[in-house]
């Protein structure tokens, strides 16, 4: 039974899908999830995908996970959701409790949101107010770097570097000072003189510690952030990092930050928080941070900002489980035993390849960049296409093929996602005529 074009018709009617294009949509075969199971997705038909992409970057340690189920459904018994807007919940205490134990910042305190980008909001609001409530003046502007994402509602799209068709927000987006992107290597000389050039501005600097990912996983040093940090401590200036995409073992240590040898003032968690299960972020504030909003009641040191959802119980009992089972099942091993097998296995299969110009791999947060020939804009999504029809879910960042498998993938389905990402390339080259049949490095491909 072929259900997809059905449901595909269905979707396109009513579904507005974001970062699409709704009048291509139905044409560019979107796969229709049924049901998900381990480290797969099922579509109506039936047919069974590898999500490589670990469902745009949050699910963690894969679908229908026995035990996370089961968190859900005991929390479900005890309510779904009560306010954090002056009242508490058990679990989000518990979970806040587990978190600090293991959060790269003095003394965390945890105000949760729902997305990323209303976690970096609040982080952005907060770095601000922190400065009003010192009774220090002028600190009004944040310095974040080239290449940025930090989201998509207004305050995030500011300290992003726009792309992505964004630029018409242009007139809405407030002005921050912008340090060089991760690709130039002097961009953290340069930002820290910049944090020392403009100290009396900047209530924060925001970066996204280690990897840039929706600039196409871009990489930058371990050493170099704390070059940074020093110069935001010497200044005097709030550190704002977003592990949003970071977070929760994605490169390898639990948070990228500790890698760095970094402990910002405000860190941003979103994406991996619930493995991927609900949507539910955090922003996390320094002790220091925190307590420049103590003061009488009602008075305007108080953090006037609050999300309806914030500290949802399903989502924070589903969290508190997750942490507990990256531990119990050594989750963060398996990222750096399958991150050198993905590596070498893309050094030896994939980057020789003509069509490919680099290959960036950090944890198990990848992207391969293709060189796609002069004129063509849609190789990224050709690839993926066929990567598709292959049964392995990708999906680019323009010319970029993001690989983000979820943290516990197999040493079977690194291969499978290599083997097939070699294959799409081939075969997408072959189709566009760039690449005769008889090439050489089509001994590379299966
Ligand atoms: C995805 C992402 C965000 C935005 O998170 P949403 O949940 O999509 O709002 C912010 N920062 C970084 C680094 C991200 O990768």
């Amino acid at each position: 039974m072929d259900d997809g074009p059905v449901w595909t018709k269905r979707d396109a009617d009513v579904v507005w899908h974001g970062f699409t294009q709704m009048s291509a949509y139905a044409e560019s075969s979107p796969i229709v999830v049924d049901r998900a199971e381990g480290h797969e997705l099922i579509d109506v038909d039936g047919n069974r995908y590898l999500d490589a992409i670990s469902s745009l970057w949050v699910n963690t340690i894969g679908h229908h996970v026995p035990e996370l189920d089961q968190a859900v459904r005991d929390q479900l018994e005890r309510g779904a959701h009560s306010t954090m807007l002056g009242n508490g919940n058990r679990v989000v205490i518990e979970l806040a409790e587990a978190l600090a134990e293991r959060v790269p910042v003095e003394h965390p305190h945890f105000l949760f949101a729902s997305d990323g980008a209303a976690a970096v909001e609040q982080a952005l609001k907060i770095a601000f107010q922190y400065w009003v409530n010192r009774g220090v003046t002028g600190r009004t502007t944040f310095l974040a770097f080239g290449g940025a994402y930090h989201g998509d509602t207004v305050g995030a799209l500011s300290v992003g570097d726009g792309g992505f068709g964004t630029d018409l927000f242009d007139p809405l987006r407030f002005p921050v000072l912008r340090a060089p992107g991760f690709a130039d290597p002097q961009c953290f000389e340069t930002a820290a003189a910049m944090v020392a050039e403009h100290a009396d501005e900047l209530a924060a600097v925001i970066v996204e510690p280690l990897v840039q990912g929706a600039a196409g996983m871009q990489l930058a040093p371990a050493g170099a952030f704390a070059m940074v940090a020093e110069a935001c401590r010497r200044h005097d200036v709030l550190l704002i990092c977003d592990e949003v995409a970071t977070g929760f073992g994605r490169t390898g240590t639990l948070f990228a930050s500790e890698q760095c040898g970094v402990r910002p003032d405000l860190l941003v968690l979103g994406k991996g928080l619930t493995a991927g299960y609900m949507a539910q972020s955090a922003t996390v504030a320094s002790g220091a941070v925190f307590d420049a909003f103590l003061g009488p009641d009602l008075s305007e040191k108080t953090l006037y900002h609050g999300h309806s959802y914030s500290g949802n119980a399903l989502a924070c009992a589903v969290a508190l489980r997750h942490l507990e089972l990256l531990d119990e099942w050594r989750v963060l091993d398996n990222v750096c035993a399958r991150s050198d097998e993905l590596r070498s296995l893309l050094s030896a299969r994939v980057a020789p390849l003509p069509e490919v110009r680099e290959v960036r791999l950090q944890g198990l947060m990848g992207g391969v960049e293709l060189a796609p020939p002069a004129g063509e804009s849609r190789w990224g999504r050709l690839v993926c296409a066929a990567a598709v029809q292959r049964g392995v879910l990708l999906r680019p960042l323009g010319d970029v093929v993001v690989l983000m498998p979820p943290l516990t993938i197999t040493t079977a389905e690194v291969e499978r996602i290599v083997d097939v990402l070699a294959d799409a390339i081939a075969a997408t080259a072959l189709a566009s005529g760039k690449r005769r049949p008889d090439s050489p490095s089509d001994a590379t491909a299966p």
